[in-house]
């Protein structure tokens, strides 16, 4: 499973839209401090549902939205789409590709898609569970995230061998069912 491409517009230090497309193999985004290199990765958090401001390192998650600088003015929203090739069909989706979207106004009103349709946070959840990918996916490991599987509580630490097998998407739907 690989990324195609990243699209993103008003979110954090990228005002205007711009689009990133990945090639086969490995991506390296080089610039100085400050550049929005992490902010690149927070888009990919973000895109899949990314609820915690303070992995996201902002303080509210309007923080996320363009707030202007000297020279421009802030954005009313921050929107991030996301493709994945789908080719060797590891997702149950019928598609070569997978785009998901995510956007959110000043207002707090926000939306999920998935393809063109409008979706819940829980189907992105549910989409990507277990697949390493997804918001508590390991797949994006951040700054200090290594130090801090190590020094974890077993019971945390076992979460993320459950996803990496993908067995936790079955403590998931007890849970689910509990609730019912
Ligand atoms: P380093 O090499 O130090 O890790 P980096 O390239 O990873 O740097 P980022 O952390 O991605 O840099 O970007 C930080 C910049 O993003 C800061 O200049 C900050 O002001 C800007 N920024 C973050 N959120 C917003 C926002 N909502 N609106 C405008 N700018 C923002
Ligand atoms: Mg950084």
């Amino acid at each position: 499973m690989q990324i195609k491409s990243l699209e993103i517009q008003g979110f954090k230090s990228f005002p205007d839209k711009v689009k990133l497309t990945f090639d086969q193999g490995i991506t390296a985004v080089v610039g100085p401090n400050g550049s929005g290199k992490s902010n690149i990765v927070d888009a990919v958090r973000w895109v899949f549902g990314e609820q915690s401001t303070k992995t996201l390192r902002g303080s509210r998650m309007e923080d996320v939205i363009f707030g202007g600088t000297a020279k421009r003015k802030p954005q009313g929203s921050a929107m991030v789409n996301l493709v994945l090739d789908n080719s060797d069909r590891l997702l149950p989706v019928d598609s070569d590709e997978i785009s998901i979207t995510r956007k959110l106004y000043r207002s707090g009103e926000s939306e999920y898609r998935l393809g063109g349709a409008s979706v819940r946070l829980k189907d992105i959840y549910e989409l990507f569970m277990d697949t390493g990918l997804g918001r508590d996916g390991y797949s994006v490991i951040g700054q200090g995230r290594i130090a801090e599987i190590i020094s974890s509580r077993s019971s945390e630490r076992r979460e993320i061998f459950e996803e990496a097998a993908g067995i936790s998407k079955y403590r998931y739907r007890r849970g689910e069912a509990q609730r019912r």
